[in-house]
């Protein structure tokens, strides 16, 4: 059970995990409508729950393709995989990298690969993303597929046979796709919605907020009816008198929607019968309390009589809900980052670290300026030996006469003191790098140890940030942990973002 914001009641300032974090300044007064995923959004999930129903799930259905009966028994990790991977099918590796796809953790199975093996694999070499070679993880359901992938690959390589990694992994897909196709995961979920969903308390009290300050609200998602009405029914049906049902929420509600492609194909937006199921009708008005199911951005925004940047689109999926909505519309978008709070924890207790990690780069760069600036003073002093050699060679066999005129330059034994004098101080840096590299190295790895046992922070890469935090930072206009963040801000709240100074105004 979600502890209770206190702060909504007393209006004290929201703790971290509940702040509204900006990307772009957006001020909710200009907002007319809210709209609503609902899967991982409204609704947020027990991860280690669902990954465990998901991965065993997908286990059968591997065996039942005809993979080894063992895969059922085999040792696996829930909390294996984050969002922002990257796996690359051909070798069986997955990978983490930073915004500029600087490979900076990789495993095999759930074996992590040393240095010179990523160095030899990944960069060498640009990484080319959008081949049919890797596959993106962005969402919090694909998890459990990244888990399944290594886990069979360690058992299967245990078992001494090759592996085809990109077969291995197709069928992974399909597997799990299958599960959820055929009910195997969904079903399951709706039989027991307490074991799966943590349920908000305050929800129905933000909707109502949002309501209230005469924002319209509607629900855009990908699940069916029948499953969105289970789930919207358990998660606000009984949360305010006011409200006797979780559809009296909302103006519009469209399941089935069919996102990414929502926003760039044209389907019919149909009408869903109240028997959950699909009708032929084709939508000619939007009713309150009624569910539709499919249509397109154009459509909506034409019978909602609202649209482009003053609608507001709250969603968890980066590429279906963020990225499209802000590629193919105005629409301005949160999204809900449900890691936010390890987060959080994890980057306090690392605040000592982090600050030691920025002195010891700080004085890493310092180090290589001292060594460059002495190389090149070793190099001078070379040279400059080399060109007394020669001369002196030249004046014995021209005569005596040129040896007075070297009066005032050093003299050889001058010139080879400095240069040992620069060599030794050549290897004292070097030395010095060394040790604040180790250090460094040492520090990397307990930060990354306390936001992640295998990938470390969701948001950064070593001192970079990841690819998901630059795709966050590029398409979210806000972010933050959960819906219900969104009640102890005022509905005219102007989201300020702290990014709108360029580095030279800092
Ligand atoms: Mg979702």
């Amino acid at each position: 059970m979600p502890e209770l914001r206190l702060s909504a009641e007393t209006g004290a300032a929201p703790t971290r995990v509940q702040r509204v974090y900006v990307n772009r300044n957006l001020r909710l007064d200009h907002i007319d409508a809210v709209g609503f995923d609902m899967d991982y959004t409204l609704a947020i999930y027990n991860q280690p729950e669902m990954d465990r129903l998901s991965i065993e799930s997908t286990i059968h259905k591997l065996i039942e393709r005809g993979y080894p009966e063992g895969l059922r028994t085999m040792p696996y990790r829930t909390d294996f995989a984050i969002r922002g991977l990257l796996i690359d099918k051909k070798l069986g590796n997955v990978l983490k990298m930073d915004r500029y796809r600087y490979v900076k953790k990789a495993y095999h199975g759930t074996r992590e690969l040393s240095r010179e093996e990523r160095r030899a694999l990944y960069h060498t070499q640009r990484i080319r993303v959008g081949t049919p070679r890797y596959h993106w993880v962005d969402t919090l359901y694909a998890l459990s597929e990244v888990c399944v992938f290594a886990a069979a690959i360690d058992f299967l390589e245990k078992g001494g046979g090759d592996v085809d990694y990109a077969t291995l992994f197709t069928d992974v897909r399909s597997s799990i796709d299958l599960a959820h196709q055929d009910g195997s995961i969904l079903n399951t979920v709706m039989s027991d919605l307490p074991r799966f969903v943590r349920r908000d308390p305050l929800l129905g009290a933000t909707l109502h907020k949002l309501r209230s300050a005469g924002k319209r609200l509607f629900v855009l998602t990908n699940s069916r009816a029948a499953y969105t009405e289970t789930m919207m029914t358990y998660l606000v049906g009984d949360a305010l008198p006011e409200y006797p049902s979780w559809r009296n929420y909302f103006d519009v509600i469209i399941t089935a929607a069919g996102k990414p492609r929502f926003f760039t194909e044209d389907a019919a937006l149909l009408e869903v019968g109240e028997d959950g199921a699909t009708t032929a009708h084709v939508a000619t008005q939007l009713e309150r309390g009624r569910v539709y199911s499919g249509g397109n951005i154009v459509e909506f925004e034409r019978l909602f009589e609202t649209g482009g940047d003053r609608i507001l689109y709250v969603g968890d999926h980066i590429y279906g809900d963020v990225l499209r909505a802000k590629k193919d519309s105005a629409w301005r978008t949160a999204m809900i980052v449900q890691e936010m709070a390890e987060e959080l924890a994890a980057h306090e207790l690392c605040v000592d670290d982090l600050e030691r990690l920025s002195t010891l780069e700080h004085l890493r760069d310092t180090m290589y300026d001292a060594l460059r600036s002495r190389q090149r003073r070793f190099k001078e002093l070379t040279k400059q030996l080399e060109e007394l050699e020669a001369l002196q060679t030249s004046a014995t066999s021209v005569g005596e006469e040129a040896a007075g005129q070297g009066l005032e330059a050093p003299t050889r034994g001058e010139l080879e003191v400095a240069r040992l004098r620069e060599k030794r101080a050549i290897g004292r840096v070097r030395l010095r790098l060394r040790s604040v590299d180790t250090e460094v190295e040492t520090i990397e790895d307990s930060v990354d140890r306390a936001f992640h046992a295998f990938w470390g922070s969701l948001f950064k890469s070593g001192p970079e940030v990841s690819i998901f935090g630059d795709q966050v930072e590029d398409y979210a206009c806000l972010y933050t942990e959960r819906v219900s963040n969104l009640l102890v801000y005022s509905p005219m709240h102007y989201f300020r973002s702290p990014r709108d100074r360029m580095p030279h105004e800092l």
